[in-house]
């Protein structure tokens, strides 16, 4: 029995179900929802967080984690009230994205991976909810803080054997040196997933990271550059190859961003009508279409999710 913590508190793995691995609902940026509140469409990300994901449940969606952190301006009481009004079970993120703090950028990993763990193990921000994954992120490439929060979360991961999961531009083969820098911390790569993976169409490069150990997130859907057919032939490819069990899907969504021009955010739905059922309603059926079977989507949406944490 494995026990994963949710927003709503601890579940067993099994109970996860239908799982999206690389989700948001809210982003937006560290210190300004305690600064600056009114720039934060925090009531519209609660009603259409709901709303979206209570239509995701309706067409068997049962869990979503949230890879928001910190400097992604993490909001676990809007994550905790979407979660009790959609029925969805929601996984919070402790960890670090890509705006690593000043403060942590000449910090020793000794000092940051405690944080992570009270995260893990006493709660976020006094509510008492517990992060049930680490988040880290590289781009361009793996900076010096960049380094100095990979090591961080490899020490907080093996002291809680909490899962870690990444942010990567794959196009810039990040994955690689992630996994080098896990290996040399001592993590058992069977505890990380190297995400994004599917903005890259390299079968050597994705092949490369499944050979040495870590499990692959191809959770850009629709995505870019990349068209999602492209992203579909190639995870079928990587199935019929034999990795169909160390793979996850996700689309990397969000209800409400303050990251993105009114441009951009505007233009989401025309790319993304099906939001958190994209997947569903687009790759599942083309995935059946060229070839694959019901067990390998089994695999891909509840068993592969839940070895996460059981692994
Ligand atoms: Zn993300």
């Amino acid at each position: 029995m494995t026990i994963v913590n949710t927003v709503l508190g601890p579940k067993d793995s099994s109970e996860l179900g239908f799982t999206l691995s690389h989700e948001h609902i809210l982003l937006s940026s560290a210190g300004i929802q305690d600064t600056f509140p009114e720039f934060i469409p925090r009531e519209f990300a609660i009603e259409e967080g709901i709303r979206q994901l209570a239509e995701a449940k309706a067409e068997g969606v049962d869990t979503v984690i949230d890879l928001s952190t910190m400097d992604l301006g993490r909001d676990v009481r809007v994550i905790e009230a979407v979660a009790k009004g959609s029925g969805v079970n929601v996984v919070v993120a402790t960890g670090t994205w890509r705006d690593v703090p000043r403060s942590f950028a000449e910090a020793d990993p000794e000092e940051i991976a405690p944080l992570y763990i009270r995260e893990i193990e006493v709660g976020i921000q006094e509510t008492g909810i517990k992060a049930g994954v680490i988040k880290v992120a590289n781009e361009p490439e793996v900076s010096t803080a960049g380094e100095i929060i990979l090591r961080a979360a490899a020490k907080a991961g093996i002291a809680t054997g909490t899962p870690i999961y990444t942010h990567t531009l794959a196009t810039n083969r990040i994955g690689e040196r992630q996994v080098e820098i896990f290996e040399d911390e001592g993590v058992d790569l069977n505890r990380v997933c190297i995400g994004h993976s599917n903005d890259s169409a390299d079968m050597g490069y994705l092949t490369g990271l499944l050979d040495r150990g870590a499990w692959l997130g191809l959770d850009r859907y629709p995505g870019r550059e990349v068209t999602w057919q492209e992203r579909t032939e190639v995870l079928w490819k990587l199935i019929q190859a034999g990795y169909g069990k160390r793979l996850m899907l996700s689309h990397d969504w969000s209800v409400a961003s303050t990251m993105m021009s009114k441009e951009r955010l505007a233009a989401r739905p025309l790319t993304n009508p099906d939001n958190y059922l994209f997947i569903t309603r687009n790759v599942l059926p083309m995935l059946l279409e060229l070839g694959a079977s019901q067990s390998h989507i089994d695999d891909l949406m509840i068993n592969n999710p839940r070895g996460f944490w059981e692994s």
